[in-house]
């Protein structure tokens, strides 16, 4: 029988060269597997982190890493995923460090300066996508303080017919919206810079207003991950209300007959959210719930005619100047496909 104990003995140490080589001998399933393990103090989610990250590193699909796992790394690729996978344990989102986020099946680019999008925000597009699918072609809806577009651009590729346009008050968050819209949505949506309704300008009525305004809480926005994001798309002022007041008190001469407000808000903030709406002279408005069981979108109708319709004859001018034929929203977003061309209110 051969005796296998003094083996260990004989062999002489590992040299540093050797142990740098075994280092770049890791093959892509035993990454994955090490490389969870790290991220599972620092995430909720430690195994897709991990995947996202790797494949970035490799420039890679996801999906191809399984095909590939038995494959060894190259040692820039691994010190690359590596070099990732700190960034992942100090905190920083992995949106944010690969410079994407998948919202609705589709890939989205996002940058420091824009909101990385969040699942509960599918909530909005499904709700608004059902209110706008059920009208005539050509319904128009708007969503203010788009971020990186993908409310719109979501909306632009589940309503095939509906007319669209987004704003923001970032010009940088434009760009960034831009560019997803001419990847995922060309030509389907008009974009203006501004802040809510001053982007919009007067005269425009809408089917559907969308909206996912900052809504934190001013003391929770350097909190966790949220301390990697943009301050100006999350703090919502003291008590996270301050752009959901303006969004909702502002709504109603934007708004269709029947038109819909649809707003992103924060988990306790439902009950505030449809009192506002019902101030502002909206009717029926309703609270959906998150997939985490919590309030998170709330919608409300516009029930009353125009303003200038319901005025006394006498009075109409006085309140507000007549919509002139061409200036509804209607045809303005017809711009987009090309078949009106002047529009005075927005320059885009
Ligand atoms: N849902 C985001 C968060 O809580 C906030 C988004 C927002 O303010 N619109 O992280």
């Amino acid at each position: 029988m051969r005796d296998n104990s003094s083996m260990p003995d004989s062999m002489p140490p590992p040299r540093v060269s050797e142990l740098a080589a075994e280092r770049a001998q890791v093959r892509i399933g035993e990454m994955l597997r090490q490389g969870a393990e790290r991220l599972r103090p620092a995430s909720d989610s430690p195994r897709l982190d991990c995947e996202l990250l790797l494949a970035h590193a490799l420039s890679v699909p996801r999906s191809r890493l399984y095909a590939r796992s038995t494959e060894v790394l190259r040692p820039e690729h691994a010190d690359r995923a590596h070099a990732l996978l700190e960034e992942r344990a100090r905190g920083r989102p992995v949106a944010q460090i690969i410079g994407r986020k998948e919202f609705f099946s589709l890939e989205f680019e996002i940058t420091p300066e824009v909101l990385a999008p969040r699942p509960e925000t599918e909530l909005l597009v499904e709700v608004l996508s059902s209110h706008l699918g059920e009208m005539r072609k050509g319904a128009t809806g708007i969503d203010l303080g788009t971020g990186c577009g993908v409310v719109a651009v979501a909306l632009a590729r589940l309503l095939p017919d509906a007319r669209l346009a987004a704003t923001d008050v970032s010009a940088a968050a434009l760009e960034v919206a831009r560019r997803n819209a001419a990847r995922l949505a060309p030509g389907r949506i008009r974009f203006a810079q501004g802040s809510w309704y001053e982007a919009v300008g007067d005269g425009w009525r809408f089917n559907a207003i969308a909206a996912n305004p900052p809504y934190v809480e001013s003391r929770l926005c350097g909190r966790g991950a949220l301390r990697y994001e943009p301050r100006r798309a999350l703090d919502g002022g003291a008590d996270g209300l301050r752009h959901l007041r303006t969004v909702i008190s502002g709504a109603p001469p934007y708004l269709h007959p029947g038109g819909m407000l649809a707003a992103e808000h924060g988990a306790n903030q439902g009950k505030a959210v449809r009192e506002m709406m019902l101030r502002a002279g909206l009717t029926q408005p309703v609270s959906y719930r998150d997939l985490s069981g919590r309030e998170r979108v709330s919608v409300a109708y516009s029930s009353t005619p125009p303003l200038e319709m319901m005025a006394p004859p006498e009075n109409r001018a006085s309140i507000r100047p007549p919509l002139a034929a061409g200036n509804s929203a209607c045809c303005w977003l017809q711009s987009v496909t090309g078949k009106v061309s002047s529009n005075k209110a927005l320059t885009l």
